[in-house]
């Protein structure tokens, strides 16, 4: 679920939010069919008729973005991939996959399915005009309905990443030279180049006089340039920290608290002396909770003396990572959880502490010496102390 935002229910498991920010867009969206695109074409209705009519159509509208959400959803379902949670916000909605397609034939369907709901439901709205007598207020918001669809399918089609579009090249290219890094790669830069594309047309409007049009455009490409790029830094990253464990990062050695250590001794000597953020707190090896600076930081300082670590920690069940975990899961679990460390545990047992600063310092040296993959570990030929596999200059 993104922050800021309102949680609705659940459908299917998944759980549906909207951001504040649909809030305004709904407020807008009603009072700009109320005020004036309904009384202009739809001359002498009475003014409860328009502004019913324009609440309705902006909830409709709604109705269809978390449709079309929906059908990407149950796609990545049936597809096998788990969905946390569908937000709805500024632009449309995001559906939150915990995990992204690992197959091209996977993102293809998933990608595919919400402008195809998209435009299943412009036909259906339209369809259902048919049945109307024109000028009616029904008969104008499902006009609106079907035209607002049918503009929805067709804008993802967009074929820039982030956009559905972008996801179906990135499929395709994917699929064609079995890479996805090549698939995203040139997905991103069409998303920001389309981006680009939607900026200038929006400072064109601007300047035509098409103010509020030119600047909702404007904003609409520079967002979809922005992901476009983060998008391809994320798969950078990706890369970058690819055949790494967190057993390779983590600090093996970490000092442990257990429950009885005074709250004074975690501070003085872990945290003002060697600069740590937070200890893991063991009993027998096995992890029982975390204390961080955070916890103890609401413990008033003369009281630290008689307060045990036991009293303020942050108790298991914890969020940890397996040793065998890849780096950039263990990332993802520090991002996705705002945490500055994660214990790194096997079974039940604390084998080590990875922090963030850890996973940078690595990304770090990596750029440093420009080492873009990690060659096989090192085996040491039997008796000899030479390193079999390591490469030798040529
Ligand atoms: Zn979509």
């Amino acid at each position: 679920m993104m922050r800021n935002s309102l949680t609705l229910g659940r459908i299917a498991g998944i759980e549906i939010g909207v951001h504040f920010s649909w809030l305004l867009i709904a407020g807008l969206v009603t009072w700009s069919l109320a005020g004036g695109h309904f009384p202009s074409r739809y001359p002498g209705w009475d003014r409860a008729a328009y502004w019913t009519a324009g609440g309705a159509a902006a909830l409709a509208f709604f109705g269809s973005v978390l449709i079309h959400e929906l059908a990407h959803s149950l796609v990545a379902l049936w597809r096998g991939l788990p969905v946390r949670s569908i937000t709805l916000f500024l632009f449309g909605g995001v559906s939150g996959l915990k995990r992204e397609p690992e197959t091209p034939v996977d993102e293809l369907l998933i990608a595919a399915a919400g402008p195809a709901m998209s435009f299943l439901l412009a036909g259906g709205f339209w369809a259902a005009t048919q049945l109307l007598p024109d000028g009616t207020p029904a008969h104008a918001v499902l006009g609106y309905l079907a035209f607002t669809n049918l503009v929805l399918g067709g804008f993802n089609l967009l074929p820039g990443f982030p956009l559905d579009g972008g996801r179906v090249l990135r499929a395709v290219v994917w699929g064609a030279t079995h890479s996805m890094r090549r698939g995203t790669q040139i997905a991103s830069y069409a998303g920001q180049g389309i981006g680009l594309l939607l900026v200038l047309a929006g400072i064109t409007q601007l300047m035509g006089g098409a103010v509020l049009n030119g600047l909702w455009t404007a904003v609409i490409g520079h967002f979809l340039s922005g992901a476009a790029g983060s998008a391809r830094q994320q798969q950078a990253l990706h890369e970058a920290l690819r055949g790494l464990r967190a057993a390779d990062v983590m600090q093996a050695d970490s000092p442990v608290a257990t429950a009885v250590m005074p709250l004074d001794e975690f501070l003085y000597l872990h945290v003002l002396r060697q600069g740590r953020r937070a200890l893991p707190v063991v009993d027998d090896g096995r992890l029982i909770g975390i204390v961080s600076v955070t916890d103890a930081k609401e413990v008033p300082q003369p009281a630290w003396a008689h307060t045990t670590v036991g009293e303020v920690m942050t108790r298991a069940p914890l969020t940890t990572v397996a040793p065998d975990a890849g780096l950039d899961r263990a990332l993802g679990l520090l991002a996705e959880h705002s945490l500055n460390q994660l214990p790194v545990v096997d079974g039940a047992h604390l084998v080590g502490m990875l922090t963030r600063a850890d996973v940078l310092r690595v990304l770090q040296l990596r750029e440093t010496l420009g080492v873009r993959e990690l060659r096989p570990r090192p085996q040491r030929v039997p008796g000899t102390g030479v390193d079999r596999s390591w490469p030798t200059a040529a």
